[in-house]
């Protein structure tokens, strides 16, 4: 919760404090590592464009399951979570011994996450 009145005070603390962070060229955020003229140090830089959405916005090709009755060699199911494939099987009311389970990357997903 904030207090709406402490808020302007708490502003022009913040602007404050991070003029004085500047004019040192010390990191703004951690107020400790030195900026060389950024605003950020290069470890806060890097935490904040992690979090960014940006990068968190990727969409991530996940692996692709594929469930295939071990004895009949029947395809049961294509499935892209691996819950779903434990879910498969115990539906069908098979266990891990009859089926094999083969696992299938997408093509962009190494190139997306640099290993396979
Ligand atoms: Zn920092």
């Amino acid at each position: 919760m904030t207090d709406a009145k402490k808020q302007p005070v708490r502003n022009a603390a913040a602007r404050r404090r991070y003029a004085e962070r500047t004019a040192k060229r010390i990191c703004t955020h951690c107020g400790k590592a030195p900026s060389f003229g950024a605003s950020r140090c290069q470890a806060c830089a890097r935490r904040a464009y992690e979090r960014s959405e940006h990068v968190r916005g990727l969409p991530v090709y996940g692996s692709e399951f594929t469930v295939v009755h071990a004895a009949t060699g029947e395809i049961l199911d294509n499935l892209e979570h691996w819950e779903d494939v434990v879910l498969c099987v115990s539906f069908a009311k098979l266990s891990f011994d009859d089926v094999e389970i083969l696992q299938e990357h997408a093509p962009m997903r190494s190139v997306l996450t640099g290993f396979s």
